[in-house]
């Protein structure tokens, strides 16, 4: 009886050093989801992208909810984003492109290439998925 008590103390202290020794892994440490998680804070970090627009996607009649809005440029967070949601539907492809300072100084100097500007044909007259090139002006949603 004593040595099963002895051993039944024993087995219980082992299982109570086992358990702190081996440490469950927290998922929050996780190298890949801790670069995940700054790769997303990062494109949803304000002070990083300020800016975002949209992008027009690729199908075939221009998608009439984003079209006209294509070379406008919106603090990140405005409500347009909400208003006009992007991939509704079939017809849209368009996507929210999130625009750091750099590219918009770049932009309001060249102005943006024409989303839906002619495609360019091949000498077999066939498309060949790149646009000409067409830039036009940088309309600032905002006052400043
Ligand atoms: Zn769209």
């Amino acid at each position: 009886m004593v040595w099963f008590v002895v051993s039944l103390v024993m087995i219980f202290t082992v299982v109570y050093l086992l358990s702190k020794l081996i440490k469950p892994r927290d998922p929050a440490n996780k190298p890949d989801e801790i670069h995940f998680h700054q790769r997303v804070n990062k494109a949803e970090n304000p002070e990083i992208m300020p800016y975002a627009m949209f992008a027009i996607g690729p199908t075939k009649e221009p998608c009439s909810r984003h079209a006209d809005l294509r070379a406008r440029i919106y603090l990140a967070g405005d409500p347009v984003f909400q208003d006009n949601p992007v991939r509704l539907d079939a017809y849209c492809k368009c996507r929210i492109r999130k625009v750091t300072e750099f590219e918009l100084k770049k932009m309001e100097a060249s102005g943006v290439q024409d989303s839906l500007a002619t495609v360019l044909m091949s000498d077999k007259g066939l498309p060949t998925g790149r646009r000409e090139k067409k830039l036009i002006p940088l309309e600032k949603a905002w006052d400043e």
